[in-house]
């Protein structure tokens, strides 16, 4: 291994989450002239908790995953969201969305991060030259004439391009002196999977409560019965209701939702994720990007993280591959600073965004309450405004990568 080991790497991936196993899969099948080292941070020892999250992926996702070949494996483990249903718990205000109505299959797939995981790591072994290596985090990481160093249990290695994948690794960012912009909205995202009384049809819920948000996201199988719950709560309620008994969660919950949303009648667990908005002052540098959380983190109100995240990949990819066929490095700075320049928009817009609607949900100030009753009305009434929104929540407002087909 350690002779392998130490050659010069094109690209080394410091975090193997979702966005570090998406930008391998994606380098590799681009280039396989390109050799890529992709390091699991993750400690066997003591692994972290598994991730019991769901991802809504929108049409930009599975679009890059159709380019991948992963889409006809992972397309029956999603459910299609066909409907969206937005709400003000308490409230008039009330918007109804429909994908056919917009020419739209859907509005979206949700698929459990745990699948998604799975079908990224089997795809991760299909590859030569992709090296999988588990480690510590790198100890130290150091701007070289040719490279960027990285130390590792395994020893020191160097590669044109060192991508910080992942919100764990921002720590070594801050090594290089890369500063984050943080912004803690005091809430918990309380995540569970629900077993519901009714079928969910397709049919996602958006509510907002005096507290905070509630998203319901359809699941697939158990006659479309199972659904994905991201409940934002105060750190105080959130407490309460993990250490709260299985009958008790049920009824809190049942009261937050409402006629509109159904019955939960069943949760499986409660998982807990504190909701901050952190920024990188900087996502490029010589030899050194940042990739996912370790580039932004936000809100997860409109399920756009993960989203953005592949849409940064296959920009980068595209951008690479371009340069690399007219002799240019990875690392080259030039190529990094146009990667960024060409995502600034989606990112800050998708971020704005993220960061705006649950600050006007999270309000109970008769204004507030009124615009977005009004918001939520308007949506409803005007098709331009819905089909804005749809556009904006697939992804589709953004450029388009050219990848190898
Ligand atoms: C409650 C909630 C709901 C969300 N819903 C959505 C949504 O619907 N749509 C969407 O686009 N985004 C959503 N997001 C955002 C999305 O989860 C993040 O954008 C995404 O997880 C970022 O992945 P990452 O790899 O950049 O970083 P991180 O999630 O910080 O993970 C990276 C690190 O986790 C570790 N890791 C995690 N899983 C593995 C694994 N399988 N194998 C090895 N290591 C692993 C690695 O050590 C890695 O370094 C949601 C976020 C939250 C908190």
């Amino acid at each position: 291994m350690s002779g392998a080991f130490n050659q010069h790497w094109h690209f080394a991936i410091v975090g193997a989450g979702l966005s570090g196993a998406c930008l391998a899969l994606l380098l590799a099948r681009e280039r396989s002239q390109w050799n890529i080292l992709l390091i699991d941070t993750q400690n066997p020892d003591s692994p972290t908790e598994p991730d019991h999250r769901s991802s809504a992926l929108s049409a930009s996702t599975v679009d890059v995953l159709q380019t991948m070949g992963l889409w006809s494996t992972l397309e029956a483990k999603t459910a299609a969201i066909t409907a969206i249903d937005v709400s003000d718990r308490g409230h008039a205000g009330s918007a109804s969305l429909n994908a056919a109505e917009q020419n739209l299959g859907a509005y979206g797939h949700v698929v459990e991060n745990a699948q998604l995981a799975s079908v990224f790591e089997q795809a991760l072994t299909e590859f030569p030259n992709i090296t999988c290596v588990k480690s510590p985090a790198p100890t130290a990481i150091k701007p070289r004439q040719a490279g960027m160093g990285l130390t590792l249990e395994q020893g020191d290695c160097l590669a044109d391009l060192v991508v910080l994948a992942g919100g764990e690794h921002r720590p070594l960012a801050e090594k290089l002196g890369i500063g984050y912009r943080t912004y803690d909205y005091q809430r918990v995202a309380l995540v569970a999977n629900l077993t519901m009384a009714e079928a969910h049809d397709g049919l996602a819920h958006e509510r907002f409560t005096g507290n905070g948000a509630i998203a319901l996201l359809p699941l697939p199988g158990e006659g479309e019965k199972r659904v994905s719950l991201v409940w934002t709560l105060s750190p105080e309620q959130a407490e309460e209701m993990q250490g709260a008994s299985a009958e008790d969660f049920i009824v809190s919950l049942n009261q937050q939702l409402g006629s509109r949303a159904g019955t939960a009648l069943e949760a499986d667990f409660c998982q807990c994720f504190p909701v901050k908005k952190i920024i990188a002052e900087e996502q490029v540098r010589s030899h050194l990007l940042l990739l996912g959380n370790a580039a932004h983190s936000m809100h997860p109100v409109a399920g756009q993280g993960f989203n953005l995240s592949v849409r940064d990949i296959a920009t980068l990819t595209e951008l690479l591959s371009k340069s690399y066929s007219e002799g240019i490095q990875p690392g080259d700075l030039s190529v990094l600073q146009g990667y960024a320049k060409l995502r600034k928009d989606d990112q800050g817009r998708t971020v704005a965004l993220s960061d705006k609607l649950p600050k006007l949900f999270g309000m109970d100030e008769p204004l507030a309450m009124a615009a977005r009753n009004i918001g939520l009305v308007t949506l409803d009434l005007l098709p331009p405004l819905r089909q804005g929104f749809a556009r904006f929540g697939a992804g589709l407002m953004a450029r388009r990568a050219q990848l190898r087909e």
